[in-house]
């Protein structure tokens, strides 16, 4: 309706991702999908255990959608504002399997062709086009990190497995002693990336944790001075693929499953609350506090910048109740 529209004011956009069904659940439940598409913002989810519910989002990505759909919907404005100073967000939520990693980094972040690349990669092009197409001087860093069990990896120096969040006048929120690497262009960009990702492997084989567990994060800084202002401007890019959004069994879950259960939760519902706090105007009482996650986000969500959530959902009947899970958590970060 267009009150609920008029009351959305912020510039956080969420948006649903139904993927294609797997092979495993055509199987199970032949062609069935847990919602009825009624446009491209809403649908109505049908659960057999519950009542039928509309939900309606900024944009709904069915399965037909392609990567660059998504990327041009919620990334391009993002892009086009970091270079002239303003923070971007971009957040996959959802359960483990529900398509966050791959609306990010594609099938691989190497090998894929141009029309599954993710939105990493495109977020990177489009950077360097548009600072390549604007007179004056640049530079991108680049800092990948992983937040599991409440601390944060370096995923471009794993020997930094412990790095503290500080704030200073003139960085604003910064993860101290984080590995940032200078990147000139995409290849250059994408060697790094790649080279996180396979850090993190490195480090959950290691320790036999699995990577749905925890939080990474892709950080850009960009720093720009154009020709016509003689200020130079700085805005920071943060893709983050956030752990499996699933409950775990509260009976038989113990030890380190029930921890990681624990503290995934808990910065998953910080993340809800400061996005909450941001969109309905309660700017003061913003609990950035309550996890590292949010702690990081703090400056590119809050105060000057552009926030995009992206509620990844499996379209299988038989994974309704987790997405019926997600598409709450999107419906809430938007409305009291
Ligand atoms: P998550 O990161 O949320 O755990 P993934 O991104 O790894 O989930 O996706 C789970 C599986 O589904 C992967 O095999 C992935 O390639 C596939 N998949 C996810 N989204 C899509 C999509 N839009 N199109 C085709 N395959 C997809
Ligand atoms: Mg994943």
């Amino acid at each position: 309706s267009s009150s609920r529209r008029g009351a959305r004011m912020s510039n956080v956009t969420v948006c649903v991702r139904f993927r294609p069904l797997s092979h495993k659940e055509r199987k199970a439940n032949a062609d069935n999908v847990c919602f009825r598409k009624l446009d491209s913002e809403s649908f109505v989810f049908k659960d057999e255990r519950e009542d039928d519910v509309v939900f309606s989002f900024d944009k709904v990505f069915y399965e037909d959608a392609q990567q660059s759909d998504v990327y041009n919907f919620l990334a391009v404005p993002i892009v086009s504002d970091a270079i002239n100073g303003i923070n971007g967000t971009i957040i996959t939520y959802g359960q483990t399997g529900a398509g966050k990693t791959y609306s990010m980094e594609g099938p691989s972040i190497l090998h894929c062709n141009e029309q599954k690349t993710g939105l990493v990669q495109r977020v990177v092009d489009e950077l360097f086009i548009c600072l390549r197409s604007s007179a004056g001087t640049w530079t991108v860093k680049l800092s990948m990190v992983e937040i599991y069990l409440e601390k944060v990896r370096d995923l471009l120096d794993l020997s930094k497995d412990n790095l503290q969040i500080k704030e200073s006048k003139t960085q604003g929120i910064y993860i101290a002693g984080a590995t940032e690497i200078s990147i000139l262009n995409s290849s250059d960009a994408l060697e790094n990336l790649s080279q996180g990702i396979a850090n993190r492997a490195v480090g959950e084989t290691q320790m036999n944790l699995a990577s749905s567990r925890s939080h990474c994060l892709y950080i850009f800084s960009v720093q720009h001075g154009s020709t016509s202002d003689e200020r130079v401007k700085m805005g920071k890019i943060i893709l983050v693929d956030l752990a499996g959004s699933e409950k775990v069994e509260k009976t038989g879950a113990e030890g380190r499953v029930l921890d990681e259960a624990k503290t995934i939760n808990k910065s998953l519902s910080a993340l809800g609350n400061v996005i909450n706090a941001l969109t309905t105007g309660k700017q003061n009482h913003v609990p950035f506090r309550d996890s590292k996650l949010t702690r990081i986000l703090q400056d590119a969500l809050g105060g000057n910048s552009r926030a995009a959530l992206l509620c990844c959902c499996s379209p299988s009947p038989s994974n309704a109740p987790e997405s019926l899970s997600t598409l709450r958590f999107g419906t809430r970060t938007k409305l009291i």
